[in-house]
């Protein structure tokens, strides 16, 4: 007898709500996972290895590096920087101006 079996990926998003991408700055950057499962004639059955999340930025459609666990507020550290480009303050946490995004 023979059977269609395989190992298939399935991409799944961990986190629904976006958060900064640090390749291109912008907010559409997605927690996902990629688990794979073990399938009989291409229906997923088995999960037999669980992913580790990582951001995949929508914008730059492809994953980006920097992952960080699920914050949601810029951490207090009263450090701000002052944008080159455009003057305004923002804070240091931010690796590109928030107003027009230089680099900082
Ligand atoms: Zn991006
Ligand atoms: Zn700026």
């Amino acid at each position: 007898m023979f059977l269609i079996a395989g190992v298939q990926p399935k991409t799944r998003r961990v986190d629904e709500s976006p958060q900064r991408c640090p390749s291109c700055g912008l907010a559409q950057a997605y927690a996902t996972r990629v688990d794979h499962y073990l399938s009989l004639f291409f229906i997923p059955l088995v999960r037999v290895k669980k992913g580790t999340p990582f951001l995949f930025c929508d914008r730059c459609g492809r994953p980006v590096d920097d992952v960080r666990p699920p914050a949601r507020e810029v951490p207090p550290s009263g450090a701000e920087t002052v944008c080159v480009a455009c003057n305004k303050a923002f804070d240091s946490s931010y690796s590109y101006c928030p107003h027009c995004g230089q680099r900082a």
